[in-house]
This record gives structure tokens, C-alpha cells and sequence, in this order.
């Protein structure tokens, strides 16, 4: 059996179409356009690629974003008070954090400056409470993404055994608490989980997001299992690959999506879904607030 291929790319730019219908609607509905802030400490050339690559994408689906660029060698206490900022701004609809900040900067501390109705990248605690809850919230982009890939592919979740491999703030805990949402029964498996294969040999849905390339083999799938690979690992040469061994697992899954190409293309896209939820969402406090 040789798995169907999520095509992530392809979903992409459905999705991106779509957006940008939406955003039309919403700018003339409100005489503006979503508005996203990055806030970006200097230093690191693979962030450097990621707010390329969301900018390009903001063009594309015409939200105005604003970049602010701070210092590498910024104060904590500067670096909160521009989020702080950006978070009462009222032009500004939606705030990115990038990171990884520099040390001995503190995300956490950072965290707690963003107004949570702003946090596009689902990383506030109480964001993280209210995914964790099963209630309406800013969700992480990437598992939104995977989440979004299932949807697509109309696979069906509920009543399903799956794992999620795994267990950060931004990945593998939202996913987890986005099948459970779903109606899966959920396992989380981490570094400290015994004979991973038997976890995962027993599950419908297997996603993956841990950091390391071919963890997942062939043997550990249960034949005809949906595998969602949000691995992204750079080799020596340049090349990327997930944390599932694509050549091993594509021949016993019913699914797979590959890497490049799969969950990645997806994420950017629901971070400025998510810029349009938190617009809207703004909109809507507005008219509560003037009693409209
Ligand atoms: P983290 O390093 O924060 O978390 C990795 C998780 O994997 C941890 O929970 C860790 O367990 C677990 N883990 C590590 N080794 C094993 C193992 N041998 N067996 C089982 N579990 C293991 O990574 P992120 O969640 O931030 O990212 C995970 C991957 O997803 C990375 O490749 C990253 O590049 C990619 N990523 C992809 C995105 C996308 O858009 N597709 C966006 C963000 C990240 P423990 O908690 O015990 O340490």
C-alpha cells in the first residue's frame, strides 16, 4: 500500500484565496485593513527568513504589517514596553512575538506584556487555558494548520485513536487538545515515553512534532494510520527533512504528508487567519463597548 499524499502546499493556497475574500469583506465592512505588528530582536538569520516569508504572505492576502526591530543587545524592560505598546495600539489588530528571543531575554516575562486578544501565535497562557478548556480561542498556528489539513482531507477524527508525539507550548499540546476537541482519544507521548512504536502502533492518526528526523519508522504505523509529520529538521546539506521516515512510513500509512511540503506551507497562512479571527473579534468588543 503506498499512503495518499496531504498535499499542504495545495491546501495553502486554497486557504490563501479564501483569506484574502475574507479580508476584502472585512476592509470594506470596516474601512480598514487587518493589521499585524512583529516585534523581532535582531541576530538570527533563520528568523530573518521567517518574517520574510510572513510578510510575503501578508502582501499576498493584503494585511498591513508593521515590523518593529529591536536590538540585539535590547533591555527586557524596552522590549516589554514596545509589546505593551502594540498591544493597546488600537490600529493594531494582531502581535508576533519572533522567536527564539536572544538570552537572556525571557519570552515568558515578554509573554506576559501581550494583551491575549492579540496573540496571533496562541502562545499567552491564557490562550493556552482557554485551547485547553475546549472554548474559543487564538490557536497556535502550526497544529491550527494540521488541524486545518485533516478538515480538508475530510478525515474523520472522531472516536479515532491518536497520538500526538510531542508535548511543547506551540506544537504537540495544542494538537493534543485540538483532536481531543475533535472527539479522538489522545495520547501524548514524549521523550520519556516507553517503546514509542507500541504507543503508536495501536493509533488511527499519528502526529508527530518532536525535533528529531526519521524518529518515526515504518515499523511503529499501523497499516493505512494518517501521519502528520510537523517535523522541520535542516540537514548538513541544506535539505529538510520531518521526524517521520517518509521513504518507510509512506509504504504502511493510509496518509502521510511530506516534508517539505506538507504542514509547513499551512502555518503561515493560519497565522494571518488568525489576525483576521483577532480583527474581527475587536470589531465585535467595540460595539459592545459603545453600545452598538
Ligand atoms: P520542542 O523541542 O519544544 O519539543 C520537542 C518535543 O519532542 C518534546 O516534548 C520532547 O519531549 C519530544 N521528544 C524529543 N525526542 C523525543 C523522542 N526520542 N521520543 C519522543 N518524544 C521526543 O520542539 P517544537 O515542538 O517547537 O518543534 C517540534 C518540531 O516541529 C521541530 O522539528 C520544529 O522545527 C517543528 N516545527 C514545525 C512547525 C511547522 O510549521 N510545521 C512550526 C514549529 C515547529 P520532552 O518534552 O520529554 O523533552
Amino acid at each position: 500500500m503506498t499512503a495518499k499524499i496531504l498535499d499542504g502546499r495545495a491546501i495553502a493556497q486554497e486557504l490563501r484565496a479564501e483569506l484574502r475574500a475574507e479580508i476584502g469583506t472585512f476592509t470594506r465592512q470596516y474601512d480598514q485593513v487587518p493589521r499585524l505588528a512583529i516585534v523581532q530582536v535582531q541576530g538570527d538569520a533563520a528568523s530573518d527568513r521567517y518574517v520574510r516569508s510572513i510578510r510575503k504572505v501578508c502582501d499576498s492576502v493584503d494585511v498591513e504589517c508593521w515590523l518593529t526591530h529591536l536590538p540585539e543587545n535590547v533591555a527586557q524592560e524596552m522590549l516589554d514596553q514596545t509589546i505593551q505598546e502594540l498591544s493597546t495600539d488600537a490600529r493594531v489588530h494582531g502581535v508576533l512575538i519572533q522567536m527564539p528571543l536572544p538570552a537572556p531575554l525571557s519570552a515568558e516575562q515578554a509573554v506576559m506584556h501581550l494583551d491575549h486578544r492579540k496573540d496571533v501565535d496562541g502562545i499567552h497562557p491564557i490562550s493556552a487555558g482557554l485551547i485547553a478548556q475546549g472554548r474559543s480561542a487564538l490557536v497556535p498556528n502550526t497544529p491550527a494548520g494540521g488541524m486545518e489539513l485533516l478538515r480538508r482531507y475530510e478525515i474523520d477524527l472522531a472516536g479515532k485513536r491518536a497520538a500526538v508525539v510531542g508535548r511543547s507550548a506551540v506544537v504537540g499540546r495544542p494538537m493534543a487538545a485540538l483532536l481531543l476537541h475533535a472527539n479522538a482519544t489522545v495520547t501524548i507521548c514524549h521523550s520519556r515515553t516507553v517503546d514509542l512504536g507500541r504507543v503508536l502502533q495501536e493509533c488511527d492518526i499519528v502526529a508527530v512534532a518532536a525535533g528529531r528526523p526519521g524518529l518515526v519508522t515504518a515499523a511503529m504505523i499501523r497499516p493505512g494510520a494518517v501521519v502528520i509529520d510537523f517535523g522541520i529538521n535542516v540537514q548538513h546539506d541544506g535539505s529538510i527533512v520531518g521526524d517521520v521516515d517518509f521513504a518507510g512510513v509512506v509504504e504502511v500509512a493510509g496518509a502521510i504528508t511530506p516534508v517539505p511540503g506538507g504542514t509547513g506551507p499551512i502555518t503561515n497562512v493560519m497565522l494571518l487567519r488568525s489576525v483576521l479571527t483577532a480583527a474581527h473579534n475587536q470589531m465585535a468588543d467595540m460595539k459592545i463597548a459603545d453600545g452598538r
